[in-house]
């Protein structure tokens, strides 16, 4: 079997706070092998970008590890010991690797040849596992002042580009087209759309991530579920006050969006039971546009139902009155309605697109007759937020509370989180600003249950009249839009 010299190189911080590069490494690499061991073939393994210092997953440090273990390395070389690996467990585990292969040595540049199983190496690792420890924490408690003055992470997210202010302190300033595409990601969350259609349009209009990768269904969510959008600095998961830096969108609107977005959740009940609430959306399965309540009867207004009926032009989908659904008196359906189903369908968005067309019409939407009640709701989910801080800190008290008086309190607190999360998602959303020729471009590629919330936003009922006797053809005078007013 062919033995190849490993060269572990990765990208590491400097000093600097530069960094120094794989390729530059690579070429010191080679150059040793070439004076130690001429002729023997290299193999380089690479990880740019990837700190030891985390417990990233390093690809390439995985297979070099993988070709130690199947016979297929005689040298290994490093720049440093610490290259290879900052951790004392994984060190060790290393090493036994390396002897175990008949690799008795690391060879480096910087710390010369490490004897594998040497003490020496061992404390060398511990050694620098030690400075990493003392690195992250100067990082954190840098992190930690840097938060509490709201001066923005050094990550950069979408929506923003690091700059300073006036004063030289670090800020974020907006990305105009990345902070619009934001806003109309967040409108089109509230208007139903799924982050799958959302991250297509946005990829249709030309848009890249903040890292100029593309943009997926992935990203969306997370730049919707940020917070720094709303201009507040968190730390640790938690928002330590005010950033430094402009809000893309106000707070109300990111609770609704993160609201929708939200997963289910598994909640342990008094009984001890786990049980799942979901506090989005979830698909109907309906396979209709305008039943569930849409489309109504004209003589007895019971909820029409959809069917597939044997007509002309072969089998087609058919809303009808009928006595199994209930009239809102209790009483059966009269069962003396029926309509083709796709030309209405068609009439009815038809009918919206047109409507929104109008500015008087969208005047009368964008009119928000539910802030303060949503806004109500937003401040006690943020007060159920401080009631579970302290209640975290109290039980970091010894002795302060008991077990049970803990999980009581913390029950309570979820129950009433889940209480006031019902109640919002109860309030319409405040949706501004509808991108009519988005929306219409983007229809045909829409799932029906997208479909079916945007009809919602818009019409109450669909009421279906008498036909007209004779009449043959779809006649329109019998669909009656009953337009939501907000
Ligand atoms: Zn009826």
């Amino acid at each position: 079997m062919i033995q190849y010299v490993a060269l572990v190189c990765r990208l590491s911080p400097r000093s600097d706070r530069e960094y120094e590069g794989v390729d530059l490494q690579e070429r010191w690499g080679r150059a040793y092998a070439a004076e130690k061991w001429p002729g023997v073939p290299i193999e380089v393994f690479a990880d740019a970008g990837i700190s030891a210092a985390n417990d990233d997953y390093r690809p390439e440090f995985e297979r070099f590890r993988e070709w130690l273990n199947s016979g297929k390395i005689a040298h290994v070389w490093a720049v440093e010991q610490a290259r290879v690996e900052r951790r004392e467990v994984e060190w060790f585990r290393l090493a036994a690797e390396m002897e175990a292969a008949g690799v008795h040595e690391l060879d480096t540049n910087r710390d010369g040849v490490v004897r594998v199983r040497d003490a020496v190496a061992g404390i060398k690792a511990v050694l620098n596992a030690d400075e990493v420890r003392k690195l992250k924490k100067r990082h954190r408690d840098r992190l930690n002042e840097n938060a509490a003055d709201g001066k923005p992470p050094g990550s950069k997210p979408f929506g923003y580009a690091h700059a300073k202010n006036a004063d030289g302190v670090k800020t974020y300033v907006l990305v105009p087209e990345q902070a619009e595409a934001i806003r109309q990601a967040a409108e089109w969350v509230l208007s139903g759309w799924s982050l799958a259609n959302i991250a297509r349009e946005l990829r249709k209009r030309g848009l890249r991530g903040a890292h100029g990768g593309e943009i997926s269904a992935g990203s969306v969510r997370s730049f919707l579920t940020s917070r720094t959008i709303t201009g507040v600095r968190v730390y640790q998961g938690r928002v330590v006050g005010p950033g430094n830096w402009p809000a893309i969108i106000d707070e109300p609107t990111s609770q609704a969006v993160r609201l929708k977005l939200s997963q289910p959740r598994r909640v342990t009940r008094s009984d001890g039971r786990t049980h799942e609430i979901t506090l989005q959306a979830v698909p109907t399965g309906r396979r209709y546009l305008l039943t569930g309540g849409l489309a109504v009867c004209g003589l007895c207004k019971a909820p029409l139902r959809a069917t597939v009926k044997q007509l002309r032009h072969g089998d087609r989908p058919y809303y009808e009155c009928s006595p199994k659904k209930r009239q809102p008196n209790g009483d059966p359906g009269c069962g003396r309605i029926g309509i083709v189903g796709l030309p209405l369908e068609a009439h009815v968005v038809d009918r919206l697109f047109t409507k929104l067309d109008t500015p008087a019409f969208l005047d009368a939407i964008a009119a928000d007759d539910h802030g303060a009640r949503r806004d109500r709701l937003t401040d006690a989910l943020a007060d159920v937020e401080r009631q579970r801080n302290e209640l975290a800190a109290e039980w970091a008290v010894p002795g302060a509370l008991t077990m049970s008086e803990w999980q009581t309190a913390r029950r309570g607190l979820a129950e009433q989180e889940q209480k006031l999360r019902r109640e919002l998602a109860d309030v319409p959303p405040p949706v501004v600003n509808v991108d009519v020729a988005g929306a219409r471009e983007a229809w045909p590629g829409l799932t029906l249950d997208e479909k079916r919330e945007f009809l919602r936003m818009f019409i109450g009922t669909v009421t279906i009249k008498r036909a007209r006797p004779g009449l043959k053809t779809f006649d329109t005078k019998r669909v009656e839009i009953d337009w939501r007013k907000r």
